[in-house]
């Protein structure tokens, strides 16, 4: 019991084929909340085998749900859609409960992830093709497009619940078939989708989960040649053993990876706006998005006032448990990101930098971190480097554009890059000269079903949302008619 309107939504098992199967006498995954560090509930920590038999049922449920018209699986998504509406109170709670964000984010979380939903039924009926003109009399040449098949889909602790519909409802509307497996940290929040999913009508084997500890799940998915295609959202670490993984049997992939995002404040901002934009881009979920802004650059002239306007702003940032009122920083998903997060201040402070922020109220658990912002940070600091996945905002100074753009640049990374400046020119220069898959310019959000989403570098290949999302399940077969 959980607390939740629907208890038959918190399950603690996988679903494979139609089949629920809980821990039974196997071994299991503990998952706790983060808030409290107690236990939430256990799922199957499944293995090899249990992976093979939900690619089966995939691989079984695929061509009767590949054959249906794209109206019949517009209608069953559409279901989804509203099933998932009419559950958001439930479904944002098991957010929390598990992950820890905001209630308030995790309700804006279940939302976005629903108009994946929504926007992915409507493209199902939009997949078309095209006839090309053949060089040759009396024949012709059909551009058809059809299903990739079976699809893995690895998703990640931080959106625990859009980033499975972001990939699913793709594939579902492109008439493939999935086996999810969510992060150890959050599964309770994809169990409760599915739940919800079979609810709908979506037929069993169509949807499978499959929970448990990474390592074996992921070299089945990655070997099995009835998989054809794998997309994954997390580490650049992991994608790249992922992708090396897949290339004996030549999978498509779709990698949402690391990013460390630069955000460009320039001299001519608006810099209320840009300290609005800073809140959003830098401290929604604590810091621990792929898009978050993990480098903010300043330029000299306006350098002391927007370290100030910041630092006021920040200082009114509520630390506390996500489901208490007003709570604006929830506790961090685990103990390794705090150290990671005190690693990258620590080493920034021996390095020069200064903390400007007064240490927050928050509650005892050693999960909970203050958000600080750093004056006086430097690239060779690791905060520079890495993804601190914290809130923690360190302020760069820079003199001219042509060293703002070197310093943004600088990283194998190329996710999000946001920029602040009322310049025309210079909004289209510093954009054309930014080497990243999404740019923000006067906004700190750039997270929407309509745009498309990924990156460029090491940060991953494919899109998702838009109408691009759909295409990265289906494959395109060329049609050549002789004899008319
Ligand atoms: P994060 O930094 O978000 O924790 P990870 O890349 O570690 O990123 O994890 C993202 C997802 O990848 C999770 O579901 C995790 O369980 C999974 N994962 C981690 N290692 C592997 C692996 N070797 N094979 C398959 N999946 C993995």
């Amino acid at each position: 019991m959980v607390g939740l309107n629907d208890e038959t939504l918190f399950r603690q098992a996988n679903l494979i084929g139609g089949e629920w199967r809980d821990v039974g006498n196997g071994p299991a995954v503990m998952v706790t909340n983060p808030a409290t560090r107690s236990v939430l509930g256990t799922v199957p920590d499944s293995g090899g085998a249990e992976t093979r038999a939900a690619i089966i049922a995939a691989e079984a449920a695929l061509q009767e749900w590949k054959a249906r018209t794209h109206a019949d699986r517009a209608k069953l998504l559409e279901q989804w859609h509203t099933l998932i509406a009419a559950n958001a109170e439930d479904l944002a709670r098991i957010l929390t409960l598990e992950q820890g964000k905001p209630l308030a984010e995790a309700r804006g979380e279940i939302a976005y992830g629903n108009a994946f939903v929504k926007w992915f039924a409507e493209e199902a009926r939009r997949i078309g093709g095209t006839i090309i003109p053949s060089p040759a009399q009396g024949a012709r040449i059909l551009v058809t497009k059809e299903p990739v098949g079976v699809c893995a889909i690895i998703t990640p602790w931080n959106f625990p619940n859009a980033m499975i519909t972001r990939k699913v409802a793709p594939a579902l509307a492109a008439g493939c078939t999935v086996v999810i497996k969510p992060s150890e940290f959050t599964p309770f929040s994809a169990i409760a989708l599915t739940v919800l999913a079979e609810r709908a009508g979506i037929p069993a084997g169509v949807i499978n989960v499959v929970t448990g500890m990474p390592t074996d799940i992921g070299a089945e998915m990655t070997s099995n040649p009835v998989v054809r295609k794998l997309s994954f959202t997390g580490s650049t670490r992991v994608g790249s053993i992922l992708m090396r993984n897949c290339a004996d049997s030549i999978k498509r992939l779709s990698l949402e990876l690391g990013g460390n995002a630069p955000f460009i404040i320039f001299d001519d901002a608006d810099l209320d706006l840009a300290v609005e934009g800073v809140l959003v881009s830098k401290f929604r979920n604590g810091g621990q998005t792929c898009v978050c802004a993990n480098r903010i650059l300043v330029q000299s002239k306006v350098y002391e006032k927007f370290a100030d306007k910041l630092a006021k702003r920040v200082v009114s940032l509520k630390v506390g448990d996500g489901t208490a009122d007003g709570t604006m920083i929830g506790p961090m998903i685990n103990e390794a990101a705090v150290e990671k997060i005190q690693r990258h201040v620590a080493d920034a402070i021996d390095k020069g930098a200064t903390v400007i922020t007064a240490d927050h109220p928050r509650p005892s658990g050693s999960q909970y971190v203050s958000p600080v912002v750093l004056r006086d940070a430097k690239t060779d600091m690791l905060l520079a480097q890495e993804e601190t996945f914290g809130p923690v905002a360190p302020l760069f100074r820079f003199e001219t554009e042509a060293e703002a753009i070197a310093i943004a640049n600088g990283t194998p990374f190329g996710l999000a890059a946001y920029f602040y400046t009322r310049d025309l020119a210079r909004s289209f220069r510093v954009n054309e000269a930014l080497e990243f898959g999404m740019v923000g310019l006067n906004t700190g959000l750039i997270s929407t079903e309509v745009a498309p989403f990924g990156g460029v570098k090491q940060s991953g290949l494919g899109r998702e949302g838009s109408q691009l999302g759909i295409e990265e399940y289906l494959e395109i077969k060329a049609l050549h008619i002789g004899g008319l």
